[in-house]
């Protein structure tokens, strides 16, 4: 049996030079970042040093970039910071169906607690919102536009660029969620005329709990965590110096594969699209095609099967993978981003998430495309949701 990790859009393993770029930051370089002895001054050393790293690979300038928690804190600064900032100039926000939760759900408390007008664009049927939902939506009110640069279920690519710029004529600010995008494309800032961006180290071969965010010179955001002067005062507390260091290098190790890698996944990608969709009848790829789609994400809806079932098959023979439903409170909720994309229950309930990543070959492909087949054949035999769509 194989070990096959097929979930990269949940996270990455850590890459050992990351790693090797951390340690001495959680053994001998332990110097508190703010205090004044030289010693210290190298724990503060590495975060600029980091700080760079992040920011050549954005096209951002030093300054742009706070370190935070995780791309969840960076979401919730952008979302609550230009609310709280801006909220006497009319406190409307627009953002998409589609978000993480780390926005929607920050949305839905600005709505409840601060009496944020939200707007929640629908997007077409492979997750892409429409420019003229956009620009119809906006009001002299709008303060914020969130649209996240790609679908961490679907890998759908919205037109960023085309956003920003529709932004920056309105006068809107214009926050992008990448955390997912920033591990796969290459993102200009400037040239995207984006505001602020969220992103997660752990999503790129990073530690987990650190993530940053771009916040364009100039912008004023009300502070996020209160506290000591870290962060230019805006995001109290003692910098998780290790974290970051290895934010830093992990960034900067993922821009510079990012030419060979990008085609390499999007070949072994296609494959595997292409490999399902042929081998299993009435099999649908969820979300778009093509450049309009991260290299790394393939996700399917198999009709008659229940998406956990299926994991839990394919982790029987090494395949780590994920599903669109999530299990929240007893209840099983079918995924907001496949309801989104007009699929029924069913489908959304039988879909599967395989997301690729550097340790994906071209052999672990073909193992899942022997494995896959049988395992959905063999559920269909028992489902009776299959029966009946066989009889209809
Ligand atoms: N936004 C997107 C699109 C994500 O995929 C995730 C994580 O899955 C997050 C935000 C949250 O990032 P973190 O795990 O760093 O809090």
């Amino acid at each position: 049996m194989q070990n096959v990790y097929l979930d990269h859009a949940a996270t990455t393993p850590m890459d050992p030079e990351v790693l090797e770029a951390m340690t001495p930051y959680f053994t001998e370089v332990f110097g508190n970042p703010s205090s004044i002895y030289s010693f210290a001054a190298k724990s503060r050393a590495a975060i600029e040093k980091a700080r760079g790293q992040v920011a050549a690979a954005l096209n951002a300038l030093p300054e742009e970039i706070f370190f935070t928690s995780s791309g969840t804190e960076a979401d919730n600064w952008a979302l609550k910071g230009t609310f709280e900032k801006l909220s006497a100039k009319g406190g409307h926000i627009i953002t998409t169906k589609i978000e993480h939760h780390a926005v929607l759900h920050t949305g839905e408390y600005l709505e409840k607690t601060g009496g944020a007008g939200v707007t929640y664009l629908p997007v077409d049927a492979e997750g892409r919102i429409r420019m003229e939902d956009l620009k119809g939506a906006v009001t002299d009110k709008t303060v914020l536009v969130s649209v996240m640069f790609a679908n961490n279920e679907i890998g759908t690519i919205q037109p960023v660029g085309e956003i920003g710029r529709f932004c920056r004529e309105r006068g809107v600010l214009f926050h992008t969620d990448a955390v997912q995008a920033a591990a796969q494309l290459d993102i200009d800032v400037k040239e995207l005329f984006i505001d602020m961006m969220s992103l997660s180290a752990h999503k790129m071969y990073g530690p987990k709990g650190t993530g940053a965010f771009y916040l364009r010179k100039g912008l004023k955001l009300e502070n996020f965590v209160h506290g000591g002067g870290q962060e230019k005062g805006k995001r109290a507390s003692t910098e998780n110096v290790a974290g970051i260091v290895g934010m830093g290098a992990a960034v900067e190790k993922m821009k510079a594969r990012l030419s060979q890698e990008k085609p390499r996944l999007s070949t072994l990608r296609d494959r595997l699209i292409n490999g399902v969709l042929k081998a299993i009848p009435h099999a649908k790829l969820n979300g778009a095609m093509g450049e309009e789609r991260l290299p790394n994400n393939t996700n399917f809806s198999f009709i008659g099967i229940e998406g956990e079932t299926l994991l839990l098959d394919l982790d029987a023979k090494g395949i780590s993978a994920s599903t669109g439903s999530a299990c929240t409170s007893g209840s099983l909720e079918p995924s907001h981003v496949l309801m989104a994309i007009g699929l029924t229950h069913e489908q959304a309930h039988g879909s599967l998430r395989l997301s690729l990543g550097r340790s994906t070959t071209d052999e672990q492909i073909n193992y899942v495309l022997d494995m896959l087949p049988p395992i959905v054949a063999k559920r269909r035999e028992m489902s009776p949701v299959w029966e009946k769509f066989l009889e209809a």
